[in-house]
């Protein structure tokens, strides 16, 4: 037998039962594909439920406010996804009258959809004659035709489509990338179980011994550390957020007022920074002694897939309205700040918070 018919062969009768396989329209794989981009099965599974139950179909969802598809995203995090996610519901509704297209050229098009995703949906929604290749596949064929090239490489995604292409059984693309997807999370998996598996005749990794330097990594250059400084002002029950703006991590999320500096700073250090005394006005801090933190948190570092965030919540309980907190800051019930969309490191803090606020 050939690497398909063992490939289906085994997919088969070991195929995994998962919530999005039980649905074959466009908009619930899409929902399932862009999910699972960067998050594990397990805990895309539940995300996929909520989303589906909020949105259930793609009018739903192009008629959502953002915040409100940020918050359902909530904890995903790469956040741009959902963004991405909200712009092609609109564009799918406004120029397709709500029905997905079926090319792999105009699915491209879309927002947030890449070469990956618009093959998913285009052999599983439409039975497309494509490879839809992602991590799982490529470490299969890296090992199986034992392919040196470091896998982030164009050369590399080159071969590997290639080789996929040759294998493909065009009647039945969907079994093929789904039985790869399947394969490389039970059987080629990063620690592969070879003894039981039906390619391991033909394996050049396996033959040669080479399963674990296959696939092949370029050296990866170190996540880049960042030092935030939240601000947790408090007034009676009353906090004040503000939304993120810049092209950064976490675009139109909420969080306390931030200052981020170049390197961790004690609160006096911080004090002396511009952009505190920007938010004092006119004032000093002696003018100010209540701005003296009641509570500090340090969180554990916060590690996003090209940086570590640093973060320390300093908690300050205000007598008296501060003006820039007015001018540029929402206030927010504390109890309230659960129906907000924040990022993962927020909302981790928040436990912390809602003890400090006696909530
Ligand atoms: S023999 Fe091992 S390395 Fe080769 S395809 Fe099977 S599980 Fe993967």
């Amino acid at each position: 037998m050939n690497f398909t018919s063992q490939l289906l062969d085994w997919y088969k009768n070991n195929k995994r039962v998962l919530p999005w396989k039980e649905r074959n329209d466009p908009y619930a794989i899409w929902v399932s594909e862009i999910i699972l981009q960067q998050t594990r099965v397990q805990q895309g599974a539940g995300y996929y439920a909520k989303f589906l139950e909020k949105f259930p179909t793609v009018f739903h969802l192009a008629d959502a406010a953002e915040e409100e598809v940020l918050r359902i995203w909530q904890g995903l995090g790469y956040y741009t996804r959902a963004r991405n996610m909200h712009k092609t519901a609109k564009t799918i509704v406004s120029h397709y009258k709500g029905v997905f297209p079926t090319t792999i050229e105009q699915l491209r098009q879309l927002s947030g959809i890449g070469p990956y995703t618009a093959a998913a949906i285009g052999s599983f929604a439409f039975g497309l004659p494509v490879v839809a290749l992602e991590g799982n596949g490529y470490r299969i064929l890296a090992r199986y035709y034992a392919v040196e090239e470091p896998l982030e490489s164009a050369r590399a995604k080159k071969i590997f489509t290639d080789l996929a292409n040759q294998q493909l059984p065009k009647d039945n693309s969907a079994a093929f990338n789904q039985a790869l997807m399947d394969f490389g999370s039970l059987v080629c998996t990063p620690k592969p179980l070879c003894h039981s598996c039906p390619l391991s005749e033909a394996c050049k990794a396996f033959r040669e011994d080479k399963t674990d330097l296959l696939p092949a990594r370029q050296i990866k250059t170190p996540p880049r550390n960042r030092y935030f400084n939240y601000l947790v002002y408090t007034l009676d029950n009353t906090t004040f957020i503000g939304q993120r703006k810049k092209d950064d991590i976490w675009k139109g999320l909420y969080e306390f007022p931030l200052i981020e500096t170049a390197e961790p700073v004690t609160f006096q250090q911080l004090c002396n920074t511009e952009m505190f005394k920007h938010m004092l006005g006119t004032g000093t801090l002696s003018a100010f002694p209540e701005l003296i933190p009641d509570d500090t948190r340090t969180m554990p570092p916060h590690k996003l897939s090209h940086q570590t965030i640093y973060a320390v919540f300093y908690n300050i309980r205000l007598q008296n309205l501060l003006p820039f907190l007015q001018q540029k800051y929402v206030p927010v019930a504390c109890k309230d700040l659960s129906q907000y969309a924040i990022s993962r490191l927020t909302e981790k803090y928040l436990v912390f918070f809602h003890n400090f606020a006696g909530l």
